[in-house]
């Protein structure tokens, strides 16, 4: 048959992920810490194994879908002994630029590629196999994965290694303030008694428009679910990916450093496990 995908990490994006592979008759061999997602991931007809070594065993591809760059650095290490010339990592966490460059110089003495490919969409776009796929690497390790990788979603090659958790941090940084503002906006046309419906139909017609108006506000804020999927934690550790990065090239985020720092007090008085839309409702309380 053939050769099996290797995945490890399967929280809210990597089970949708696996499950798009699976249908796409890749076979995958997965691991997480948790019991849990390993169920998850058996539910939806991945073969788990008790370690992220015995992945990497199992697979030449292994996709990496983890919360952030220490636990991908730390996992890496991990399958040494595993990994060989054959072995191609794709990282799709959202991860850290430059340490995904330095991990992709440490491994490629040993013939071992990594390819950085983050995602946008959100888990109803990894349920879809519909996600944004932001692929950095070189061109003949990017080709080597992209076929696996069109199972879920479309492929965008943004440049060399690195590449693509750049984008998507920056990407992810104008998200976060599009939201923290749009709720402001909102909560001001509210107390004035606009209604919010309207607000919304006005700013999507006009240039106030983004991902917060046109899919948070209507599916996961009006409605009051917060459950899109994306924790809050997990979108601040992107924008400070971002704002550090900007510090790194010499030009520095004014504007991403205040987005950052109201992020982070709403973050450590919100339950840790508090999706990201909750962020309008701190807005809007104040
Ligand atoms: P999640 O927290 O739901 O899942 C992460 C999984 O990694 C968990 O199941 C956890 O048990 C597992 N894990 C942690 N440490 C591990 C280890 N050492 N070995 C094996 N497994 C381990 O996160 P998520 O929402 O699925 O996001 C994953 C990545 O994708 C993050 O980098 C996030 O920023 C990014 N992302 C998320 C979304 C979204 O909408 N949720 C969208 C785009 C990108």
């Amino acid at each position: 048959g053939a050769r099996p995908v290797g995945f490890i990490g399967l929280g809210n994006m990597g089970v949708p992920m696996v499950a798009n592979l699976v249908r796409a008759g890749h076979p995958v061999v997965a691991f997480d810490v948790s019991a849990d997602a390993r169920d998850r991931a058996v539910a939806v007809g991945a073969r788990v194994v008790p370690t992220a070594h015995r992945v990497a065993e199992a697979a030449d591809t292994v996709i990496l879908m983890l919360p952030n760059s220490t636990i991908v650095t730390d996992v890496v290490h991990g399958l040494a002994g595993a990994l060989s010339d054959r072995s191609r990592l794709v990282d799709m966490s959202s991860s850290e630029p430059l340490r995904t460059r330095e991990l992709a110089e440490e491994l490629a003495p040993a013939g071992v590629r990594l390819v950085d490919a983050p995602v946008s969409g959100g888990v109803a776009g990894a349920e879809a196999g519909r996600l944004t796929i932001m692929a950095g690497g070189d061109p003949a390790d990017l080709a080597a994965v992209e076929p696996v990788l069109e199972a879920l979603g479309r492929v965008v090659r943004v440049g060399p290694v690195g590449a693509g958790h750049a984008v998507k941090a920056l990407n992810n940084l104008l998200s976060a303030t599009h939201l923290w503002i749009t709720a402001e906006a909102m909560t001001v046309g509210e107390r004035f008694g606009l209604d919010p419906a309207v607000m919304l139909e006005v700013f999507n017609g006009s240039s106030g428009r983004s991902g917060s108006t046109e899919t948070k506000y209507p599916r996961y804020i009006l409605p009051g679910s917060f459950d899109s999927g994306f924790g809050l934690r997990l979108m601040l550790k992107d924008m400070q990916i971002a704002t550090r990065l900007a510090e790194q090239v010499g030009a520095p985020s004014v504007l991403g450093e205040h987005a950052v720092e109201r992020w982070d007090s709403a973050a450590q008085a919100l339950d840790p496990s508090a999706d990201h839309t909750r962020i309008a409702a701190w807005v809007a309380e104040g």
